[in-house]
């Protein structure tokens, strides 16, 4: 069978930490980046004896992202705890919901996908880490209870690029949900691809690999390609797909078993005896404030007159979105200073979004003394690149740097005279029907006034004079 004739069917599991400010079941630091082992007490090391103490935030976050994505928040949810052993797991189990998740069903839009469903959203907790270095492994047990929500779609994606624009999609909303930090490299977004292929029109699904935490979008797309092609091939060669979890090798573009399913899913979940089933109120859940999505503030600013490429653009990062808005003014216009200056300003490291500089209702006062003529476009790029690097008010740097713009009639009269007086052979071809020459004149003013004359005051004057 045609590699064309197969089609893959692709479901994805991540894993987000919640952005509390301590741990799911107890009052630890979640920080990033502490010295190893400092973020740590006995419920989140294991200790015998501990319990733990479910945190509301936590709770909180889950149902705000649920609501988002219009699944069914459950009043009663259940834990477990799924078993199995490893150095950055103390306990020996990671507490987690199984049968009876916080929220079920609801989908993610993505755009150009449309809706990709939801299985479920459930919370746990994070292991810790091992680091494996040059002379043996440690453990960091640091992250060891940081709440996560896992976000399980069905498998309804049929591309890697579909998958990655899912993640995407799905990552930014999270952002915007105030949940999660969407950092693939520091794992506080990290992602599972499930992958198998079927004969195009099949109705079973294919035997699924499972490949593991990968943290990059790009890799994402890499890891599902070379496992679609390495499936078909297998297929075409007559061999059974293992149901197993690979890992991706970046380096190599390949994915390597890593373990079969088989020993991989028998966490054998337990109920968890020492916390009570999660019980949340329907006041509870209305009560949780959904901010707006991303995909939602892109339709908004569309609708205002931004170029939907801008509200792109605009959308992909919520700081640019907040100075957008503090702009004001005209979304458009703003919007246009907000993709350009400021984004040059960043790339160039001349800004940092987190720490900017300047009042972003500054900008408009710029727009305003290019509009009165006080100062040129070309002087307004210039006072809105001083802005961004120094804050200083529009007006002081049009002063400092002697940018504003020449407009009074008389002085630009007598520019005008000398320029007309010192080209005689040009006036003649002037008065003789060249009259795109004025051009020439323009310019040989602007020279003589150091680009600060009024271009429109010119224009006018040279063509009064030039014509008497
Ligand atoms: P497990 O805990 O074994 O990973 P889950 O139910 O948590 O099982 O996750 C299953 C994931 O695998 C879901 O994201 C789902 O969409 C996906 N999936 C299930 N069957 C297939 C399949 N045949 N091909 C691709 N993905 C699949
Ligand atoms: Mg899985
Ligand atoms: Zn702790």
């Amino acid at each position: 069978m045609p590699v064309a004739d197969f089609e893959p069917v692709i479901g994805l599991e991540v894993h987000a930490q919640l952005l509390t400010r301590t741990k799911i079941f107890c009052g630890c630091a979640t920080a990033f980046g502490a010295a190893p082992n400092t973020q740590v007490c006995p419920t989140c090391l294991g200790l015998p004896g501990a319990l733990p103490q479910l945190n509301r935030a936590a709770v909180e976050m889950a149902v705000r992202a649920g609501k988002a994505f219009g699944c069914n928040i459950a009043t009663r949810s259940v834990w477990s705890r799924k078993n199995y052993f490893y150095p950055d797991l103390p306990k020996g189990y990671q507490i987690s919901q199984f049968e009876l998740p916080i929220c079920a069903g609801g989908a993610v839009p993505v755009p150009g996908l449309g809706k990709v469903a939801l299985e479920r959203i459930h919370l746990e907790e994070d292991a810790g880490k091992n680091i494996h270095a040059e002379g043996g492994s440690e453990v960091d047990l640091n992250r060891s209870g940081t709440p996560l929500i896992e976000i399980v779609g069905k498998p309804d994606l049929r591309s890697a690029e579909d998958a990655s624009e899912y993640l995407k999609a799905l990552r930014l909303a999270l952002i915007y949900l105030g949940v999660n930090d969407g950092n693939l490299e520091e794992g506080s977004f990290r992602c599972d691809a499930n992958v198998s292929v079927r004969p195009r029109g099949a109705e079973k699904y294919g035997t699924r690999v499972e490949l593991k935490n990968i943290n990059s979008f790009r890799f994402v797309r890499q890891a599902i390609d070379f496992e679609i092609g390495r499936q078909v091939e297998a297929i075409q060669k007559g061999e059974k797909i293992r149901m197993e979890t690979r890992l991706f090798d970046h380096e190599k573009g390949v994915t390597r078993p890593m373990r079969s399913k088989e020993e991989a899913n028998d966490y054998r979940y337990f109920p968890e005896p020492d916390l009570p089933p999660l019980t949340i109120s329907q006041a509870f859940i209305d009560a949780v404030a959904l901010p707006k999505l991303p995909n939602q503030i892109a339709e908004e600013l569309e609708a205002a007159g931004v170029p939907a490429a801008d509200a792109r653009t605009l959308i992909a990062d919520p700081r640019l979105v907040s100075v957008h808005q503090r702009i004001g003014g005209d979304p458009r216009r703003a919007a246009l200073f907000v993709v350009g200056e400021l984004a040059r300003a960043v790339n160039e490291k001349e800004a940092d979004l987190s720490a900017l500089k300047f009042e972003p209702a500054l900008v408009r006062e710029a727009f305003a003394l290019q509009d009165s003529g006080a100062i040129s476009s070309t002087a307004a790029r210039d006072v809105l690149a001083e802005l961004i690097r120094s804050g200083k008010p529009p007006q002081q740097i049009v002063q400092e740097k002697g940018l504003a713009q020449v407009s009074d009639t008389s002085a630009l009269e007598a520019v005008v005279d000398a320029v007309i007086a010192r080209n005689p052979g040009e006036v003649a071809k002037y008065r003789g029907g060249k009259t795109n020459l004025l051009g020439f004149f323009v310019g040989q003013a602007m020279r003589d006034l150091k680009g600060k004359g009024n271009p429109s005051v010119l224009n006018g004057l040279f063509t009064k004079k030039l014509q008497g």
